[in-house]
């Protein structure tokens, strides 16, 4: 399997420090305001990576974190809204659209402010090193010095003399406009519980300091895989891959980057008030189509939403279902009815392969489709199942498979909502029976139950009742 490494700028075929096992860090979200369409695209970026890695047998810890302290948190926190009650708000937004989109959960999920320790770690190590001093000027900054560490610049490729001044804390305390902030002091007009003591007096860490902490605390010193929107290779990325470096960490081998959603050929912005949240996309279409929307280009270019292309996505998803309701209606009776093995195309893994090319993957399942509609044209059911197969593995890898399980939750939880009315009653009746000691109706109910697959269990709170099996 082959990456494109960032930082390379080369595609890199994809080796990992343990055979058979990836650490892959991702840059989640801050949690200042509701998660937009790129806030989707890029979790659903690594979803995709890693259930490709999953099929390819690694065993993948994903690491994806939660920035729940930032400048950005501070300030959208309003006088009855904290600045920790708005960022658990805003972290519940976002795992609803993630759940939505069917992405799956990360292993390890941090939140930064459960890691300060570790940047305090970090943070010395650099003092030690020299490569961080704490800032003259009395405010009880730390800052990276970018002029001790030649390597700066290396991820973006730039010259330190070129780069844009660091604009995260005032510069009257750096030595240089480039340094960045580790470690912020306590400021009297920022909330005392935004505010942990520290070696070098009460603050608040730095925005980059907190990825290299988590990565480091989750996936150890020295991991594969960093990921992350375009947006954030500087200075984040720079700045993240410059202090763990620095304090002699291995860090990332590869780094790879998903390409930003814009919006009617614009970029996304607050001034322009142009911004598609995951509430107006989860409004406008089902989540499987907003799923196969945002994941159907390659990870590394740009999309552009504009007015119809959910549907267009509809479009190419309903080819899919229907393919999959007519093969299942025309095999079923017949000896070939479960034939075809749910086994991936060789051009779908290489796709894949090739640096997670998605479309080109998309374009070996609609061939797929095509060449099964016609088997079932000229009657070629055994060829119809294969395609069946085929179609089941690659649309489950991508996970837009409507009939798997992970969309018809909404179906599961309203077949269990009559479940439970209909044995709720049921117990109800069968109570009301022993209390007027008709024992025979009372155990006539329990049978039908048993028989059902149901255990009931009396307690001294009432009854119980469970499944069989589950
Ligand atoms: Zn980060």
């Amino acid at each position: 399997m082959q990456l494109y490494d960032s930082r390379a700028q080369a595609l890199r075929d994809f080796t990992p420090l343990v055979p058979g096992q990836v650490g892959m860090y991702v840059c989640g979200p801050t949690v200042q305001s509701s998660p937009h369409i790129g806030h989707l695209r890029s979790a659903l970026v690594y979803d995709q990576m890693r259930r490709w890695l999953n099929y390819r047998g690694f065993d993948v810890t994903l690491v994806r974190n939660v920035t729940d302290i930032d400048d950005k948190v501070l300030v959208n926190a309003t006088e009855n809204e904290e600045w920790w009650a708005l960022a658990y708000r805003t972290e519940l937004e976002f795992s609803e659209g993630y759940r939505a989109l069917g992405i799956l959960p990360p292993t390890y999920e941090p939140r930064a402010t459960a890691s300060i320790q570790q940047m305090h770690s970090i943070i010395d190590r650099l003092i030690a090193e020299s490569h961080a001093y704490v800032a003259e000027d009395g405010s009880g900054d730390v800052y990276f010095d970018v002029r001790s560490w030649p390597q700066y610049g290396a991820l973006t490729r730039q010259n330190i003399d070129s780069m844009d001044a660091a604009t995260d804390a005032d510069p009257r305390g750096k030595r240089d406009p480039r340094d960045f902030a580790l470690w912020k002091g306590h400021k009297s007009d920022e909330p005392a519980s935004a505010s942990w003591p520290s070696p070098w007096g009460d603050g608040r860490p730095g925005w980059h300091i907190e990825c290299s902490a988590m990565a480091r605390r989750y996936l150890g010193a020295a991991f594969d895989i960093h990921g992350g929107g375009l947006d954030l290779r500087f200075p984040h990325h720079e700045n993240e891959l410059a202090q763990s470096t620095a304090a002699g960490d291995g860090f990332a081998g590869y780094w790879v980057h998903n390409g930003l959603v814009n919006v009617n050929g614009q970029k996304m912005s607050k001034s322009l008030g142009n911004s598609v949240y995951a509430a107006d996309l989860l409004g406008a279409a089902r989540p499987i189509v907003v799923r196969y929307y945002l994941g159907q280009a390659h990870y590394r270019s740009t999309i552009d939403y504009h007015d119809g292309a959910l549907a267009e996505a509809e479009a190419a998803l309903d080819r899919i279902e229907s393919f999959l309701e007519r093969v299942g209606r025309r095999l079923t009776g017949t000896r070939f009815a479960g034939t075809g093995t749910e086994q991936i195309p060789d051009a779908f893994a290489a796709a894949m392969d090739d640096d997670l090319s998605v479309p080109q993957a998309l374009a070996v399942l609609h061939d797929t489709i095509r060449q099964g509609n016609a088997s079932i044209d000229g009657e070629d059911l055994a060829l119809a199942a294969a395609a069946q197969g085929q179609v089941m593995a690659m649309t489950e890898i991508l996970g837009i498979n409507p009939f798997s399980v992970e969309w018809s939750r909404g179906q599961d939880k309203a077949v269990s909502g009559v479940l439970n009315t209909l044995v709720d009653q049921l117990l109800d009746e069968r109570q009301k029976s022993r209390a007027a000691r008709d024992f025979a109706a009372a155990d006539k109910i329990r049978d039908v139950l048993t028989t059902a697959g149901i255990t009931i269990e009396d307690t001294s709170t009432g009854a119980h009742w469970s499944i069989d099996g589950q």
